[in-house]
This record gives structure tokens, C-alpha cells and sequence, in this order.
């Protein structure tokens, strides 16, 4: 449902927000599909609409750079970089705070959170009266091109409730700073270039390939420190159990109904609760590979992947 963006309309799409529902959000770059960022839930439901093969990490919006402040380790290149481009077409991806609230499925488990404030009135007026940051891919299924109209949501999402901003004006997608390493670089490239960066902050590389980082820190996806043991029936002696579905023998439970929508929610933070703990290695259940499920086994797939060191 395409509606144009009026108070009223403005209060409705804050409604569905805050009881973790999606709605379709213009901003300067393309149409995102936005959960709030904080709940766990809403976040798997855009993984679920957008059918995605894998749980990438999405990128946070939020009105104000204060609102980022609990979330990320601010440092001195964010600073100049958000004063000279934000709000715009750049995203920079920072060290997550362990006490930040976003949801860890909306990092894909990451020890960083990739933020932006975006440049469209409708999406700084929406974010400005949620208070919370928003999580928001771009809103199309995937595969598809990225939507720049309300119009091309509707034809991927004709049930979702989309704030009309117009066309966009950029069309293309953020560039992607990742600020993490000695030397920042380019994870993404997008309408605001390397020069631009470059005169703000000094030398920018394009690929990660050349900064100075210690082995292991370069993981471009979550894995757990203990090893991993998929389509497990049960644990093995020392191991815990992550499982999925009715059980009685169980550490954590991903969805004791059997809910994939659930078992997404909870993933990468019970991993993280499991792997804490005094055990040799986590098993974890098979989880079925339909919808979600796709999704789900491949970063499973990739966590339980041999260490690259
Ligand atoms: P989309 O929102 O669909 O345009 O895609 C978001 C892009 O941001 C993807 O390429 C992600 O891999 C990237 N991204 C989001 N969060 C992070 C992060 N914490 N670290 C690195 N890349 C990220
Ligand atoms: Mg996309």
C-alpha cells in the first residue's frame, strides 16, 4: 500500500515500527524495507521478506549522530566525516558497543555496526519521531534491482506499508567506509568518492588487502571462537547443545516451536551466550533448509567454516 506521507500517515508507519513491523521508507539513495533496529524480531522479518540466500549485516539509519553514540565507538575520522557528509549517502562501519540495543542479527553477529543518517526529509522527519534507530536494506526481493520509486516496493512487497517520497534523487547506494582499521577503507563504492573521503581524512584504501591488522580480525562474518558441529541429533561429551524445535535435551533452543522467524531472532545471540561458556565445542541442531532455513544454514555454514590463520 503506496500512501502519501502526512501526519497521520507519518503516526501509522510509527505504529507498525514499534510493534516490529516493516514499512517501506524513501530515502536519498534507494527505498529501504525498515524494521526497528532494536527489536530481534523485526529484524528477522526482513530477512524473511526479502528472501535472501544469506543473513548479511544491514545498515543502521538514525536522525541525529547522538543517537548513534550508545550504539558505536565514535572517534575522531567519524566526527569530521559525519560533520562534512551527513546526512548523505555515506555509511561508515564502526566497532559495536557491547552495550548497544541493535539487534545482533541486524550486524549478522558482527563486532561492528555499519550507521548512516540519510538525506530525505520523509526518512530524518520518520527516524526523528521513532527516537530509535531503523535497520533497512534496500526494499526489494532479492535478486531484484534496488527499488528508487514507491512504486517498484509495491511490485515486490504489494502488502507493505510504503511513506511515498518520490523518486530518489541519488539512486544508487551508499558508499561504504569501514573505519575499524588503521587505514579506513572502501567496503562499498557509492556516490560520494574517494577523493571526496580522502580530503577529509587523508589516505583511503579501496580494499582491505593492504592494512596492517592482526589475523582473525579481518572475519567479514561472525564465527565462534569454540568450534562448531552442525545437524547435530544431541551433544557429545563436553559440547553444548544449541537446538532447534520440541526437545527435552537442550543448552538453548533456537525455537522450541519450530519457528525459523524465531531461530533467526535468536542466532547469533545465543551462539554468542553459548560460546562464552566452559564447553570443548556447540552443536547445533539441523535446522530445515526452506525459507528462512536457507539463510540460516549458510551463516551456520560459514561459522562452522575452518579458521583462515
Ligand atoms: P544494502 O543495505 O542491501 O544496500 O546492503 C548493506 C551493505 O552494507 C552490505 O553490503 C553489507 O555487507 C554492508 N554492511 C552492513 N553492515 C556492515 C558491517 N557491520 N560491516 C561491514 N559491512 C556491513
Ligand atoms: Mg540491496
Amino acid at each position: 500500500m503506496i500512501v502519501s506521507p502526512t501526519p497521520k500517515a507519518l503516526e501509522e508507519a510509527l505504529q507498525f515500527l514499534h510493534a516490529g513491523d516493516l514499512i517501506g521508507l524513501p530515502t536519498e539513495t534507494v527505498y529501504g524495507l525498515a524494521a526497528d533496529a532494536t527489536q530481534d524480531l523485526a529484524v528477522a522479518k526482513i530477512f524473511e521478506q526479502k528472501n535472501r540466500p544469506s543473513l548479511n549485516p544491514l545498515i543502521i539509519h538514525g536522525a541525529t549522530q547522538t543517537i548513534f553514540q550508545e550504539h558505536v565507538e565514535w572517534d575522531e575520522r567519524a566526527q569530521l566525516l559525519a560533520n562534512t557528509f551527513w546526512p548523505g549517502p555515506l555509511t561508515l562501519v564502526l566497532p559495536r558497543k557491547l552495550t548497544s540495543s541493535i539487534s545482533l542479527l541486524a550486524s549478522a553477529g558482527l563486532e561492528t555496526l555499519a550507521i548512516r543518517i540519510p538525506h530525505h526529509p520523509v526518512a530524518l522527519d520518520l527516524l526523528k519521531k521513532f527516537g530509535k534507530p531503523l535497520a533497512a536494506p534496500s526494499a526489494n526481493r532479492s535478486g531484484k534491482v534496488s527499488p528508487t520509486t514507491a512504486e517498484h516496493v509495491a511490485e515486490d512487497f504489494p502488502n507493505l506499508f510504503i511513506l511515498n517520497g518520490g523518486a530518489t534523487t541519488i539512486g544508487l547506494e551508499s558508499t561504504i567506509l569501514d573505519l575499524t582499521s588503521t587505514i579506513p577503507f572502501i567496503l562499498r563504492p557509492g556516490g560520494i568518492l574517494r577523493e571526496e573521503l580522502e580530503a577529509v581524512i587523508g589516505p583511503i584504501q579501496m580494499h582491505d588487502s593492504d592494512t596492517i591488522k592482526a589475523p582473525g580480525m579481518m572475519k567479514s562474518h561472525y564465527a565462534p571462537h569454540l568450534p562448531l558441529r552442525l545437524n547435530a541429533l544431541g551433544p557429545q561429551p563436553g559440547e553444548a547443545f544449541l537446538a532447534f524445535g520440541p526437545t527435552a535435551q537442550s543448552d538453548l533452543n533456537l525455537s522450541i516451536t519450530g519457528e525459523l522467524q524465531e531461530a533467526a531472532a535468536n542466532l547469533f545471540k545465543m551462539l554468542r551466550l553459548l560460546d562464552q561458556m566452559e564447553f570443548t565445542g556447540i552443536a547445533v541442531a539441523s535446522i530445515p533448509m526452506q525459507g528462512l532455513g536457507l539463510a540460516l544454514n549458510d551463516r551456520l555454514q560459514r561459522a562452522a567454516a575452518p579458521r583462515d590463520l
